[in-house]
């Protein structure tokens, strides 16, 4: 693959996140998504031959900026919601969750089951009241 096209690939995705803090998690989401930029790429440079051959724009299958299209297949199955299966490519990364997920889903998920877990303990422990007479 082209080395500016990597680092093409590197930089926008740093501009993405450019005005956030650097924290653990951001690194994480951030070697994801480099990762996953590049073997989108690959994809795409592998059926199209070489990079030099054929320069490919940043811009050309992007993701990080939303705006034009055609976003790949293998881009949009990457990013993919497991819980409800939406597509979160235009999620904010402040509303994602572990990996691809929705933030809300995976809390809405982790609500009903903490619910059901409680249930089950009421359940348990539950007394009747005394009548009165
Ligand atoms: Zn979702």
């Amino acid at each position: 693959m082209d080395e500016h096209f990597v680092q093409g690939i590197v930089g926008g995705v740093l501009n993405r996140h450019k005005d956030r803090t650097l924290d653990k998690k951001r690194i994480q989401t951030l070697m994801v998504e480099i990762a996953a930029n590049i073997d989108v790429a690959n994809h795409y440079t592998n059926v199209k031959g070489l990079a030099k051959d054929n320069p490919l724009s940043i811009e050309m299958w992007k993701g990080w900026d939303g705006k034009e299209e055609p976003l790949t297949k293998e881009y949009l199955d990457y990013w993919k919601c497991d819980l409800c299966g939406d597509h979160t490519h235009e999620v904010d990364y402040d509303y994602l969750g572990s990996g691809t997920n929705h933030l809300k889903c995976e809390l809405e998920y982790q609500n009903e089951y903490n619910a059901h877990l409680d249930k089950g303990k009421t359940e348990q422990i539950e007394i009747p009241f005394p009548k009165e007479d």
